[in-house]
């Protein structure tokens, strides 16, 4: 079968026949074998580059019959670690790695050392860890301007919780919505309205939680259309969310207009200020045209803002923030009647990491209001330079308006051959697609001296690469470049379903006896 042909036929048939036409053709003889063939031949590569030390350090797919020594334990870590540490601390990664400092690493270390075995659900054993989960919380609200608005709006009291990370709290987000508008307007069918750029986290809220997802679709400015967003609504709606600002564009959606109409509806409105809620306060401050996104605004009613990304401090950490305790309450879980005792959880995990929260604590007390103001711009104007870099360079253009995360495209190169241009020379940028684009967030590591002028550099020499010389096999091109081309989502899913399996497989390793 001549795979392109098939593409560019089914390509040009209307949408809603590629989910049937792609069932149908999976029962024809042989195809399953033939898409086997093909997904075992694109994975292959890819195992090779996530086992890069099964030459180095042996595979455990067994434990050792006796323990190994602790300095032989750290030597194989150690090794992987030098391997690993050099792209992101010199600035090669987009995010990943917000601060990165050795100082302020060595800092999280010695507190986490100091807490890693305490745990919030042990509160008599750990009221320290009950500390700093509230007041990270209060901290956080109280740098969305939390008092401002509950000057502005009588009845806001804002609260929240700290979860494990920007999924759990947008997942706890909805997880309350749901609750409240069953309990409240006996909503069985629940739904979100949400643009096309949000966060996958709300898709797996949505299949958690089994909220339908209404996607709607964004301005030719990549921020979220109010027309769409106000046509999708229905009397299942609970909620409407929109980002500040979105991960693939780096673009503020109009949040004033969105929470209005949210209000107007009465639904709740879910800010994702899960990657900016530590960047816009203080971009507000510094008088960079930002949107008001936070609960001074009158319908947004929860926030998600990750500490563990430009909060600096290590993963494992986020905020999810309510209006008022009273939408909290339906985050929380409870039992009364086990035998194990009463029991009572305010987020999805049952013991949590108080030594994480003990960092966040102390590296939000450490760097303190001025060292995010300060933090915040460097990283805008690190930002500014790289953005108006990429515009001056022949053949690419920058998506939409961003501050910080920059998107840019081209009409002239394949814009992934550019992205693995840039991986030979150290680059890891992420890949987005619809349309085909790349994408740089800017952190403290972009910040130092000569970084911003060197990725400039090595990305004008990448596009002029790309330019002369015919395409090469393997990198991650031809993936995005199939998945892009291939209308059969069903096919793209199953290469990444393959593609976790992998993530796990171990070579068998047979079991060591040392002594
Ligand atoms: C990172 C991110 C999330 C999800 O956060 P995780 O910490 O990866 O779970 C959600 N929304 C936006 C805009 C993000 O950038």
């Amino acid at each position: 079968m001549d795979t392109d042909r098939l593409l560019n036929f089914t390509g040009k048939l209307p949408k809603r026949l590629h989910g049937p036409l792609e069932k149908a053709m999976r029962k024809l003889p042989g195809v399953q074998k033939m898409m086997d063939a093909e997904y075992k031949a694109l994975l292959a590569d890819m195992e090779k580059d996530l086992r890069p030390y099964d030459d180095m350090i042996p595979p455990f797919s067994q434990m050792p019959d006796q323990g190994l020594p602790i300095e032989e334990i750290m030597g194989m870590m150690r090794q992987m670690q030098e391997k690993e540490d050099k792209r992101w601390r010199d600035g090669y990664a987009s995010g990943a790695v917000y601060h990165g400092d050795p100082e302020h690493i060595a800092f999280m270390n010695r507190v986490y050392a100091l807490h890693s075995q305490t745990n919030p659900l042990h509160a008599d054993l750990w009221p320290s860890a009950v500390k700093y989960d509230a007041e990270i919380v209060a901290m956080t609200a109280d740098m969305l301007h939390a008092d401002e608005a509950e000057r502005l709006h009588p009845g806001t009291k804002v609260c929240g919780s700290v979860t494990s990370g920007g999924t759990e709290s947008i997942l706890m987000a909805m997880k309350s919505y749901r609750d409240w508008a069953r309990r409240r307007k006996g909503i069985k069918n629940p739904n979100i309205v949400i643009p096309i750029t949000a966060h996958p986290a709300f898709d797996k809220a949505g299949e958690y939680f089994d909220i339908q997802v209404i996607r709607t679709p964004v301005g030719p400015d990549y921020r979220a259309d109010m027309r769409a967003m106000q046509k999708a609504i229905n009397k299942n709606t609970i909620a409407l969310a929109g980002s500040a600002p979105t991960f693939p564009h780096g673009v503020i959606d109009p949040i004033p207009e969105m929470s209005a109409l949210a209000h107007e509806q009465g639904v709740g409105f879910h800010t994702d200020a899960c990657l900016g809620g530590f960047i816009v306060p203080w971009a507000e401050k510094l008088g960079y045209p930002v949107p008001v996104i936070d609960f001074r605004l009158p319908g947004v009613t929860t926030i998600s803002v990750d500490t563990h990304k430009y909060g600096y401090t290590a993963k494992g950490t986020s905020v999810a923030l309510y209006r008022h305790p009273g939408l909290r309450r339906y985050q929380y879980f409870s039992v009364t009647d086990w035998p194990g005792g009463l029991y009572a959880s305010p987020t999805m995990t049952g013991s949590r990491p108080g030594g994480l929260m003990a960092v966040a604590w102390a590296v939000m007390v450490k760097l303190g209001r001025e060292g995010y103001l300060d933090a915040a711009r460097r990283i805008l104007e690190t930002g500014e330079q790289i953005r108006e870099g990429i515009a001056r360079i022949p053949g690419l253009y920058v998506l939409g308006d961003p501050l910080w995360i920059i998107a840019f495209g081209s009409n002239e190169v394949d814009i992934y051959r550019v992205l693995d241009a840039l991986a030979h020379r150290g680059w890891s940028l992420s890949g987005l697609q619809f349309p085909a684009a790349i994408h740089i967030a800017v952190t403290l590591r972009h910040t130092q001296p000569g970084v911003p002028e060197r990725f400039l550099a090595d990305l004008a020499d990448a596009v002029e690469e790309v330019r002369v010389q015919p395409p090469s096999s393997g990198g991650m091109a031809p993936i995005y470049g199939m998945a892009a081309s291939i209308p059969f989502r069903g096919m793209v899913n199953d290469i990444l379903q393959r593609y976790m399996d992998l993530l796990y497989k171990v070579p068998k390793s047979g079991r060591r006896r040392l002594r």
